[in-house]
């Protein structure tokens, strides 16, 4: 089952500029599912209009199976969000913040301890958010999302501006939520390797459309699909022409070596030895991975 599923999604801000067309996303139940797009592709305005943030104009949004027109409350209930930066009060503690949001969800008391627990800020006694390190406001940030216990998490953005040392955290706390509690986790990130190390699931956004979405697995095939074998011979030109009249479209690198299409174990070895038999010398044959990032820039590029 699908947690969120939107059909035909499209959104507009002012009267002429689409921002979302036909947005059809899927994110099933118990997936990390990675939001990924360049800035300004409109995961932010997706992410507003799940939660309900954004008045939709045109489509259909479901989340757990219910519609958001009609059961809001019910859906937002089971929700926690954390959108862009999170609002917190400077003055207060991480406690203290947490007990003003427990009051008004009426969630049980010792639930604050538990969420400050989960975010590693038990410790933080008498400090003050405002004197929080960014990290520390992103974890408190997720402790207010998560205080109704909610099914679904949606974070937009949340590793941003942390140091390495933060993501790492961030990123285990996901993943841990999301295989102890088997939390939906919707994260959105433009930057593929945060999302390859922790997403179950991705979609790739661009200019407002869907480009890909699928499992991760799924995209890693196509790197796969679209790797190359790289010659180093004794005579890059001889090389070149060579796998033209073989009917294949080499391009020759600046260091000499000839990079073709193919992959397939038979044809490799053909090519040795028509290479061979022409008194060309091969130096080195590799396996050339386009690397998940060139792909994300071809999925993503005008
Ligand atoms: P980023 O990672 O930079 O936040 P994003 O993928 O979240 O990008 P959105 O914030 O959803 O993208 O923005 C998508 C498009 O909508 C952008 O072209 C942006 O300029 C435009 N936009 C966003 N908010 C508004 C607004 N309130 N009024 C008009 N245009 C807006």
């Amino acid at each position: 089952m699908n947690c969120i599923e939107t059909n035909r999604l499209s959104y507009r801000y002012g009267k002429h500029e689409t921002v979302l067309q036909d947005l059809n996303m899927a994110v099933p139940q118990g997936a990390i599912y990675g939001f990924l797009g360049p800035n300004g592709a409109g995961k932010t305005t997706t992410l507003r209009l799940l939660l309900g943030l954004l008045r939709k104009q045109e489509g259909s949004i479901t989340l757990f199976g219910q519609s958001l027109d009609t059961d809001r409350i019910s859906i937002l209930r089971k929700t926690g969000a954390m959108i862009e930066t999170p609002s917190l009060y400077a003055q207060l503690t991480a406690k203290e913040n947490l007990q003003v949001l427990q009051k008004i969800y009426q969630c049980p008391v010792n639930r604050i301890a538990e969420v400050l627990n989960i975010v590693g800020l038990a410790h933080t006694g008498a400090k003050k958010a405002g004197q929080f390190s960014l990290g520390m406001k992103q974890r408190l940030g997720i402790a207010i999302a998560l205080l109704h216990n909610p099914a679904l998490l949606v974070l937009d953005e949340p590793t941003n501006g942390l140091d390495p040392a933060g993501i790492l955290e961030i990123r285990a706390l996901l993943k841990q939520l999301n295989k102890e509690q088997g939390m939906t986790i919707l994260i959105s990130s433009h930057l593929l390797t945060e999302i390859e190390r922790v997403a179950t699931h991705a979609g790739i956004i661009h200019n407002g459309q869907l480009k890909f979405q699928g499992r991760l697995d799924e995209l890693q095939q196509r790197q796969a699909q679209s790797a190359a074998t790289g010659y180093l011979t004794s005579n890059p030109e001889e090389t070149r022409k060579l796998m033209m009249a073989k009917g294949f479209v080499p391009v020759v690198m600046p260091d000499g070596q000839v990079i073709v299409p193919v992959t397939a174990r038979e044809t490799i070895a053909m090519l040795n030895a028509q290479l061979q038999e022409q008194n060309i010398a091969i130096y080195q044959v590799s396996t050339i991975r386009n690397d998940l990032e060139s792909i994300f820039i071809n999925l993503t590029q005008n």
